[in-house]
């Protein structure tokens, strides 16, 4: 294992304990240059993330970097600037230096036009039940921008593909028309830009920048809340495009209703168009997600390990990811065999708060449906009754991939057939109800963040 991959498997690691905002602040852009006589080095993009990183993580990183090899005893940040974008290196890797050996900035495998990840394409992009409508709107959207659905406002839980989506219509549309001007940003980034233009008297700039890009992504529109300078002038830059027929994609943590502190002119044009929300991957999805990750890697597991990852993380795909990254991290630096005995050691770690067992998924659906447990677990025939524990029943195999027999234990020692019967009724009410698909949804993540 070289230190790269110790790099990337620390990254991982971090990623699982820090919020998003915060790794992609301080952590993304990092990169280790060298391990010699216990000391690491680490590539650090600014004078600010230096600091930082001296005083809030330092300790954390020793601890990290010493799993590896214990050796270790003190992790030195270094400011290694990125050079000037030229012609020459535009799009390509940060050439090794010379000292080093080993750069490789993630910023630099972004396209500085459109600020699109080229990684992130439909191709290898699983669809499920979680996100078949947002998939099939994306698509929609990336096959005609502008004619379809505008705004397509696509919203759900951190870790959950939004950011994916977004960057492949973006990668789609760039790939098929040339001619046609993407931009991909998030709002953070966007905020900045509108004050900094604000507060220099350059507004015009800023609006000419955006306003003839045919299709503008902005991801994370949430963080517009509350502020109301930025909101009025997203107004003016979303009406303009709007009115041009030019496509507008967004994303959000939350439906447009529920955000809070927005104008109510904003909020209707985010509900002008398409809204498709993503949830959470059922079991089967996340295997699909484990097993295309590991085409990507060139790496295979047998099928039991991907069942036991995909069984024990269930409640974020960026999760999901970070365990398999450390899981093939640790197998290849202690060489061990890749099993589940081994799986099952690293992932002690994971926080077993997320982690859901059939109490659980029985307590919040009775809570959710406003039932007494003993209710669910007699033989009741009441429709009130046989609804909810058929969903649990579908829940249990669906999120927990449990047997049949085992499930009709649990459920008040039904017969195994009884619970197929019922499994069977609500996967396939499920795909034709969709009021029933969003209680489910609802109901999943009562389970997942209770
Ligand atoms: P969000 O923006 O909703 O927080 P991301 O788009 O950043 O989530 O997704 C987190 C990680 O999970 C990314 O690495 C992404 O590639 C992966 N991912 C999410 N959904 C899928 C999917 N359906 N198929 C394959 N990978 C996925
Ligand atoms: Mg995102």
């Amino acid at each position: 294992m070289d230190n790269k991959e110790i790099w990337q498997s620390i990254l991982a690691q971090v990623q699982l304990s820090v919020s998003p905002a915060i790794f992609a602040t301080w952590f993304k852009s990092t990169n280790i240059i060298s391990i010699k006589n216990g000391e690491a080095v680490v590539a650090v993009p600014n004078y600010l993330s230096k600091e930082w990183l001296e005083q809030k993580y330092r300790k954390q990183m020793i601890g990290f970097l010493r799993e590896f090899d214990e050796s270790i005893r003190e992790v030195f940040f270094q400011v290694i600037q990125a050079p000037i974008n030229t012609q020459h290196n535009k799009n390509k890797r940060l050439a090794p230096s010379a000292t080093t050996g080993q750069l490789d900035f993630e910023e630099f495998k972004f396209n500085k036009e459109t600020n699109l990840n080229p990684k992130y394409k439909f191709d290898g992009f699983i669809v499920g039940l979680h996100n078949e409508l947002a998939h099939a709107a994306a698509k929609a959207v990336a096959e005609k921008p502008g004619d379809n659905y505008n705004p397509l406002f696509i919203y759900g839980g951190v870790g959950l593909g939004k950011t994916h989506l977004l960057q492949a219509i973006g990668n789609e549309v760039s790939d098929n028309f040339k001619n046609k001007k993407v931009r991909y940003i998030p709002m953070e980034k966007l905020t900045s830009e509108i004050i900094a233009a604000i507060r220099e008297g350059k507004i015009e700039n800023l609006r000419t920048k955006y306003l003839d890009t045919a299709l503008f992504i902005v991801d994370d529109i949430q963080f517009i809340s509350g502020k109301e300078r930025t909101q009025d002038e997203f107004f003016y830059i979303f009406n303009t495009l709007y009115n041009k027929n030019l496509q507008i994609v967004l994303s959000s943590d939350k439906a447009p209703k529920a955000i809070p502190e927005i104008s109510d002119r904003l909020r209707s044009r985010f509900e002008g168009g398409m809204i498709a929300d993503v949830s959470l991957p059922d079991f089967e999805t996340r295997v699909a997600i484990l097993k295309i990750k590991c085409q990507q890697l060139k790496i295979s597991f047998p099928d039991d390990i991907i069942s036991f990852i995909a069984s024990t993380v269930q409640s974020n795909i960026r999760e999901l990811e970070g365990v398999l990254t450390k899981f093939i991290a640790h197998t290849k630096l202690k060489n061990l065999a890749p099993t589940t005995e081994t799986c099952k050691e690293i992932l002690s770690s994971f926080n077993p708060k997320r982690i859901i067992n059939p109490k659980r998924i029985i307590r919040e659906t009775v809570n959710f449906y406003d039932l007494k447990e003993k209710d669910v677990l007699s033989e009741s025939r009441k429709k009130e009754i046989v609804k909810p524990r058929q969903i649990i029943m579908y829940l249990l195999r669906n999120e927990l991939n449990a047997s049949f027999p085992f499930i009709g234990r649990k459920i008040g020692n039904k017969d195994h057939t009884t619970v197929m019967h019922a499994y069977k009724k609500i996967s396939s009410q499920i795909k034709e109800d969709e009021s029933l698909q969003q209680e489910i949804n609802i109901l999943k993540q009562k389970i997942y963040n209770s």
